[in-house]
């Protein structure tokens, strides 16, 4: 509940700071979901005026995580969107997770909105969350959940053996205001809950001089990028390393018929300017349009060929856990209406181990339909 100080209860709207009239313009937008006996609705795209993935349950609000603004160029970019001292952190690749208690019950939220059983169970069991919720009453902690072992991403660059959490932002559940920066790492630390790395705070001219080697750090690792922010939190900025970029080229040409062309042609971009930005060598230059052309070239060729041998691709991931927390995760995907095939299904230490294949659809189709002869008007 949501008190306005007088007893009763505010309504969705003046939660989200809207007017009656601006909340029923999106209010369609919303889908409704449960969870185990909990009825939501959620934002899974993006509106002006409210954060995708915003949350309406049991009369409050679970704001959105923001959409995080981006510079293709570190040099222009940094002063463009700051002009006071910023804190730089490592920019994780899992996935979103904001995690709430709402009337007593903690659950983990997904970047769109949806309650996933597996996130909420892996977060009351990681970390510790009754005492966080206890002293922060009206917010919510939100992270990247990363590793291996997790049904959404793939990334093996951390020394994460299953999935693993990493707090960067402790937010106000209903408006989505920020903790200052040093605050929130003090409220972590203080519970021993585990952050996103920062490397510092610099001023708008230091972060320009500083973040090229950061980021050429993070790429020999593998790693994702960087996120800058004021100290305060309000404002912030994003960068990717060219490891990241082309680790999403090759997922996108995993699947080429069914990743947007625009989610691959930013990435492609990105290339293009940070090439310019590091005033690569000859060599350099060549050596990232190979790397460029082979996350493209040999992710297709692969998929081609399976589908040639009579295999259907899917995107695999690997889960762990108490048998009842996978069950719930595969129910969870069937009503979601996705097409989930089992591949290895074991137990290690009484908990259940499991690989499973998403379906997907186009790639399949239109794959098959070339190999076949398809004659295209192009
Ligand atoms: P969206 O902004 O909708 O999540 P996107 O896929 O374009 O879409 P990304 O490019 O992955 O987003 O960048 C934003 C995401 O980065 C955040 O939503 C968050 O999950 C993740 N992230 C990882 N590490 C951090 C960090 N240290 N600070 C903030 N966000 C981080
Ligand atoms: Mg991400």
């Amino acid at each position: 509940m949501y008190a306005d100080g007088v007893g009763c209860v505010m309504k969705y709207h003046d939660q989200l700071g809207l007017s009656r009239e601006e909340f029923e313009d999106i209010a369609e937008y919303f889908h409704d979901d449960s969870y185990e006996g909990w009825e939501y609705r959620h934002l899974s795209g993006y509106r002006k005026s409210v954060e995708k993935g915003t949350v309406l349950i049991n009369d409050t609000v679970v704001r959105g995580f923001p959409k995080i603004p981006r510079s293709l160029v570190l040099d222009a970019g940094i002063p463009q969107q700051f002009d006071e001292s910023i804190a730089i952190e490592e920019k994780l690749n899992g996935y979103n997770v904001r995690i709430a208690r709402i009337d007593g019950e903690v659950f983990g939220f997904t970047r769109s909105g949806i309650i996933c059983p597996f996130t909420t169970h892996k977060v009351r069991e990681l970390l510790p969350v009754d005492r966080f919720f206890d002293r922060h009453p009206d917010r919510m902690l939100c992270g990247e959940m990363i590793g291996p072992e997790n049904p959404y991403t793939v990334a093996e660059c951390y020394d994460v053996d299953s999935i693993a959490f990493r707090a960067f932002d402790i937010r106000e559940q209903v408006s989505g205001e920020p903790l200052a920066v040093e605050e929130r790492r003090e409220a972590c630390a203080e519970l021993g809950i585990p952050q996103a790395e920062l490397f510092g705070v610099y001023t708008p001219e230091e972060a320009v001089a500083s973040t090229p080697d950061i980021v050429r750090e993070l790429d020999a690792e593998g790693r994702e990028g960087i996120v800058m922010q004021t100290l305060s939190g309000t404002q912030q900025l994003k960068y990717t390393t060219s490891a990241a970029n082309q680790g999403d080229l090759a997922f996108a040409f995993t699947f080429p018929f069914d990743y947007g062309r625009d989610f691959s042609f930013r990435r492609l971009i990105r290339e293009g300017f940070q090439s310019v930005e590091f005033e690569e060598s000859d060599a350099q230059r060549r050596e990232r349009a190979h790397g460029l052309g082979e996350s493209l070239l040999l992710p297709m060729v692969e998929s081609i060929e399976r589908i040639e041998s009579g295999e259907r691709i899917g995107e695999q991931h690997t889960v762990r856990a108490e048998p009842r927390v996978v069950d719930a995760l595969l129910e969870h995907f069937r009503d979601q209406g996705l097409s989930i095939s089992i591949e290895v299904d074991g137990q290690v230490e009484g908990e259940r181990l499991l690989t499973f294949t998403k379906r997907i659809q186009r790639t399949n189709d239109k794959t098959e339909a070339y190999l076949d002869g398809t004659i295209v008007k192009e």
